[in-house]
């Protein structure tokens, strides 16, 4: 991907390194860090994510604009990735909208965080990987997560550009009305129907990460060779089946919430070729 020289996000909000409640009355030494630890274990999280954190704490780190963090040094290069990446989706959305639907876009804001954190949504932990809460408008992502990536087999800049445009396309179903009214519809359904929608909601982010892929394309010429099939190869690796395999060695359809691994690919190549916000319809699709 060429990225490089691309436009950074001014809609990017660090909480890397920041405690997670005040009311736990953390950082006061060593009792704040022995609860920081009996937190991590009980969440399953390293607890050395949560020691690097009371560390900064304790040396009366405050504030989450400070560009510098040296624990998290070897992430710089993913968070300038990340900041143009979302940039671009905020380019490529704005323009859309109008062109498309007749409506403007609200940009997101990102929140870069590193093991647990606190949205609207409720409280989250980074193995939960990267999530989109409605409540909020925010996307929530632990940086971790792309070395994640690589270790599901699906390594490349384009694979974790993916990533980030699948929650951007969460993002454009709340703008859309389509979240809520998902949201509606899954109170009255038993979960097998329930989870036949979460999939059509899934497959149809993944759609909208191939619109803005393609439209991203057409105004800055970002793709290189190999870059589309490093993005179906992340659809590949994140596949509900290819997961589950991974996991527990049986595949158990009717327990997909994001769709099989086909499926995945088949969206994001549909949005990907055509570019066009209307043929990412998932709901109305016979065959998904
Ligand atoms: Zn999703």
């Amino acid at each position: 991907m060429r990225w490089k020289t691309g436009r950074r996000s001014q809609n990017i909000e660090d909480r890397r390194g920041l405690r997670i409640s005040k009311r736990a009355g953390l950082g006061g030494g060593s009792i704040g860090i022995v609860i920081l630890i009996l937190i991590a274990m009980f969440l399953d999280i390293d607890p050395r994510i949560i020691m690097q954190g009371a560390e900064i704490l304790d040396s009366g780190f405050q504030s989450s604009q400070t560009e510098t963090q040296p624990i998290f040094a070897g992430q710089e290069e993913a968070r300038e990735f990340t900041s143009v990446i979302l940039a671009d989706t905020e380019d490529t959305w704005k323009v859309l909208f109008p062109e498309q639907l007749n409506k403007s876009y609200k940009e997101p804001t990102l929140v870069l965080f590193s093991g647990v954190v606190q949205s609207a949504c409720g409280f989250a932990q980074a193995a939960m990987g990267p999530f989109y809460c409605p409540a909020d408008q925010k996307v929530y992502i632990d940086l971790d997560f792309f070395d994640d990536l690589k270790k599901l087999g699906a390594p490349g800049d384009f694979a974790r550009a993916y990533v980030i445009a699948h929650e951007i396309g969460h993002h454009i179903q709340t703008l859309l009305g389509i979240s809520n009214h998902v949201m509606t519809l899954r109170k009255s359904i038993n979960e097998t129907q329930r989870n036949a929608l979460s999939v059509r909601l899934e497959l149809q982010a993944d759609c909208f990460a191939g619109v803005w892929a393609h439209n991203a394309h057409r105004s800055r010429n970002i793709l290189e060779s190999g870059d589309v099939e490093e993005g179906l190869n992340a659809a590949t690796a994140i596949g509900d089946d290819r997961l589950q395999k991974q996991s527990q060695g049986y595949i158990i359809p009717e327990s997909f919430t994001h769709g099989s691994s086909e499926q995945r690919v088949r969206w994001f190549k549909k949005g990907l070729e055509s570019g066009k916000i209307s043929d990412c319809d998932t709901f109305k699709a016979k065959k998904l």
